[in-house]
């Protein structure tokens, strides 16, 4: 039990914990209830792992480890940490330049079906 649900998001055992919902209002209150990257205060502020948990799980409940950001930014945080792992090994990189190639010649891949 639970296996299934451990791997579709990381850490989701950690923010369903009630010591997550204590933590995450230290944080805020912490960073005066506004995004540290832009200042922007209101309800919509997620607290974020600087080091992200399924990198550093021994850091989920570090409150040194957590920041305050608006959902703008802590969006393109996560887009940011996926780019990342993506780009890293040889077959994730010739992948990036076969889809390069589909994109800027989409007439391509047509011509070899025709043959
Ligand atoms: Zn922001």
């Amino acid at each position: 039990m639970g296996i299934k649900r451990e791997t579709g998001r990381a850490g989701a055992s950690v923010y369903r914990s009630m010591r997550w919902k204590g933590l995450r209002l230290a944080a805020k209150r912490r960073d005066g209830w506004a995004c540290v990257q832009c200042g922007a205060q209101g309800a919509r502020l997620d607290v974020d792992h600087i080091r992200p948990i399924r990198t550093h799980p021994e850091l989920a409940f570090e409150l040194a480890n957590l920041q305050t950001l608006c959902v703008t930014h802590h969006s393109e945080k996560t887009k940011r940490e996926l780019q990342r792992r993506t780009e890293t090994g040889p077959e994730r990189l010739a992948w990036r330049i076969f889809t390069r190639e589909l994109t800027s010649n989409p007439l391509r891949p047509l011509i070899e079906l025709e043959i």
